[in-house]
């Protein structure tokens, strides 16, 4: 109720930084769709409140200093959740709204989990909210014996879930998804190891090579976290954007390895979506972190 309330008064400010931020590039990060009307219902305030752009016209704008339309958003999702394809897919073609999603190329053609879920699976979701937070923090070797053990001791047979196939990323691409590369088996980089990161290139590389798939050098970092050595070992290995999860609209000048994205959800009620997409929310966010 009170969530409610602080989002509808909000809203009120929401066409003022609209106009205030109309240079200013808007993407939003998604990840599942569990909410179909209201997911449609913010592509069509998108539609008549931005330009959507697809991933080629951000790079026109980036590399060869094309402007970009006023009030530009694009629209990604993180991690290639069945449900993308399922319930956001016809969506998307209804309203013809180019989008961009980033794959976990080890669960592509697979049955496996996602491991935050799997963790959430053997441990409860309360327990499993926790472990999953303090797993994040922990070398990357760490959280992979972890997972491990957790499967080996479990009584629990493994558990199965739809993942996107080979031919499913076809049928995203045509309907106007852009299949681009969330690293091969979602680990933290600033986590990781040099020879892990590469690893991660290596492997992802290689499939999208194989399934002809021109996405690649679009990355996104997995749960956001990156550093100075892992912006090292994207440029080596060619990646050209690489986007965060920092819930920030950009810059005027934005930097093509760190493309701020703005975090919805499929289920957020519109006020708040209109609240989010306005760029009210990283003005405030700066400005309480500022005070501090
Ligand atoms: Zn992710």
């Amino acid at each position: 109720m009170m969530r409610n309330f602080i989002y509808k008064t909000l809203n009120l400010f929401s066409p003022i930084f609209n106009r205030i931020y109309k240079n200013r590039l808007r993407v939003l990060a998604y990840h599942d769709i569990v909410d179909q009307n209201q997911f449609e219902k913010q592509i069509q305030y998108l539609k008549t409140q931005f330009n959507i752009i697809n991933i080629e016209d951000l790079k026109e704008h980036l590399f060869k200093k094309k402007q970009l339309p006023k009030s530009s958003v694009l629209i990604t999702f993180d991690d290639g959740d069945f449900s993308v394809l399922k319930y956001g897919l016809p969506i998307l073609k209804k309203n013809k709204v180019p989008t961009c999603l980033f794959v976990i190329t080890n669960l592509i053609n697979s049955q496996k989990p996602f491991w935050w879920d799997e963790i959430r699976e053997y441990l409860g979701n309360d327990d499993g909210n926790k472990k999953v937070k303090e797993v994040k923090s922990w070398p990357n070797i760490k959280r992979e014996n972890y997972l491990k053990e957790l499967r080996n001791n479990s009584d629990k047979p493994n558990k199965i879930v739809s993942q996107l196939t080979f031919s499913d990323l076809v049928e995203l691409k045509t309907g106007g998804v852009f299949i681009a590369n969330h690293s091969h088996t979602h680990p933290m980089l600033d986590m990781s190891s040099e020879y892990e990161i590469q690893n991660e290139f290596e492997e992802s590389k290689s499939l999208f090579k194989k399934w002809n798939l021109n996405g690649f050098d679009v990355f996104a970092y997995p749960n956001g976290n990156f550093d100075k050595n892992s912006e090292l070992l994207l440029e080596r290995n060619q990646i050209k954007l690489a986007f965060l999860f920092d819930h920030k609209i950009n810059k005027k000048n934005v930097n093509p390895l760190r493309i701020s994205r703005i975090r919805v959800n499929s289920d957020t009620v519109i006020n708040e979506f209109k609240v989010k997409t306005s760029g009210i929310h990283s003005f405030i966010a700066s400005h309480i972190r500022s005070l501090n």
